[in-house]
């Protein structure tokens, strides 16, 4: 297995002379220190935030570790207070809304060092994974200036690599044409959706397309099984998020955890409920401070993303920790007459059907669980209704009841729209639909 290429990367760019995470440690925490100076004097946010506390105290980790956390709601609520830059400074700027709802936005800024930095990371990223010949097809938002595919097409530009943004999946035999036309070798988009490409035209997929790159959601190891389709592809997963400047870790040739953007963003794994840090091994939230951030700096910013460091070094050899795989949201899931259903328990049972090309769960009335399955075109449908019944029911023990309804494939941009920001709701707690 060859060594992450965000080691060498790293050490080039933090410049520390010995490959040990103590060194990286005092090296991130130098640059957390001129984050914090920087975010209070610039940002109205962080002064108000930081308002009662004398940073010059802040002289540990341990002294770090117990700032007050920056949330998601935070930015929602004080979305241009966040900024530390005048709008002129600023070079991009990307409106977040997974609710759809007004109100519910979210603003995160970028100076061009910004995207420089997210574009070095993202060079370095991908050679964890490419050989020479391959060719790159992006299934990502792009290509806008400054959007996640005009970033990657400008990183693998700096290794001659070939790369076709064509935006998320939408027009499927447009991408398979592109598929061949172009010889590709890699797909880089969101999980649901390469899945979904893979069993609409298995034979053409899996002829061109020797690896993937899992972005944007959290990638169920169902889904990661049934698309290495028994070693025909490897897929790699990254993790990132458009507050961390779009990338945060990803998988070496080992294939079982990222490694971390850990020059640019420093990462924690916490307790939800009491704030703690988790010990290594165990599960939590991950929260991230960024380490060079310009327009918009963050500190110990709450993702909602649940996972954890493990204790083991990485079989490629790094002195770099991994983060194993988030395993999901905090808040995706239901309760339903007590029992905890997680849309990620249900992703483990459902998604290797072969015939299901993606699911809906809700729950509309008390202790029933609905799940509206689009299932590819010739599928035997009691078989496969039959099959996730049976499932459902011996994994949660009968708990609740199961209604399950169907529709084929219309091969719509509704069915693969609906594949980007899963969710499970509960529409009996008056959540709107
Ligand atoms: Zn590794």
């Amino acid at each position: 297995m060859r060594i992450t290429a965000l080691e060498n990367w790293i050490i080039d760019r933090t410049r520390i002379t010995q490959k040990t995470q103590e060194a990286l440690l005092e090296y991130q925490f130098e640059k957390i220190l001129k984050t914090l100076h920087y975010a209070k004097e610039k940002s109205k946010f962080y002064q108000k935030h930081f308002a009662s506390i004398d940073l010059n105290q802040i002289i540990s980790f341990e002294a770090f570790n117990k700032l007050p956390f920056t949330t998601a709601e935070d930015i929602k609520r004080y979305m241009y207070d966040f900024s530390a830059l005048s709008y002129a400074q600023i070079d991009r700027v990307v409106t977040l809304n997974t609710s759809g709802t007004t109100g519910d936005e979210k603003r995160i800024f970028f100076t061009q060092e910004d995207l420089e930095d997210t574009i070095d990371f993202f060079d370095y990223g991908m050679r964890c994974l490419l050989e020479k010949g391959d060719n790159v097809l992006v299934l990502l938002p792009g290509p806008s200036y400054g959007s996640i595919g005009n970033l990657l097409k400008k990183a693998l530009s700096k290794t001659d690599t070939t790369c076709v943004v064509q935006g998320v999946l939408s027009d499927i035999p447009k991408t398979l044409e592109t598929i061949k036309e172009n010889k590709i070798s890699c797909i880089v988009g969101i999980p649901m959706q390469v899945l979904y490409l893979s069993k609409i035209a298995p034979e053409l997929f899996y002829k061109h397309i020797k690896k993937v790159l899992l972005s944007t959601d959290y990638v169920p190891n169902s889904l990661v099984k049934a698309l290495s389709n028994e070693g025909k592809c490897q897929v790699f997963n990254h993790y990132g998020m458009t507050e961390m400047g779009y990338g945060g870790g990803v998988e070496c040739e080992c294939l079982d955890g990222y490694h971390l953007r850990e020059n640019h963003l420093y990462f924690e794994i916490i307790n939800p409920k009491t704030g703690e840090l988790v010990e290594d091994g165990e599960y939590g939230e991950v929260v991230f401070t960024t380490l060079n951030r310009q327009a918009m700096p963050l500190i110990r910013y709450k993702t909602g993303d649940i996972a954890r460091f493990y204790t083991q070094p990485c079989e490629c050899g790094s002195f770099l920790r991994r983060m194993q795989k988030v395993i999901g949201r905090i808040d995706n899931l239901v309760s339903i007459d007590g029992c905890e259903v997680h849309l990620r328990d249900l992703d483990e049972i459902i998604l290797d059907i072969k015939e299901v090309a993606d699911f809906k769960a809700e729950v509309l009335e008390k202790n029933v669980l609905h799940v509206k399955l689009i299932l590819l075109q010739n599928s035997e449908i009691e078989a496969v209704l039959d099959k996730v019944q049976e499932r459902i029911s011996k994994h949660f023990n009968n708990q609740f009841k199961i209604q399950l309804q169907w529709q084929f494939d219309d091969y719509s941009s509704s069915i693969t729209n609906s594949m980007i920001k899963r969710k499970i709701c509960d529409f009996t707690k008056g959540e709107k639909r």
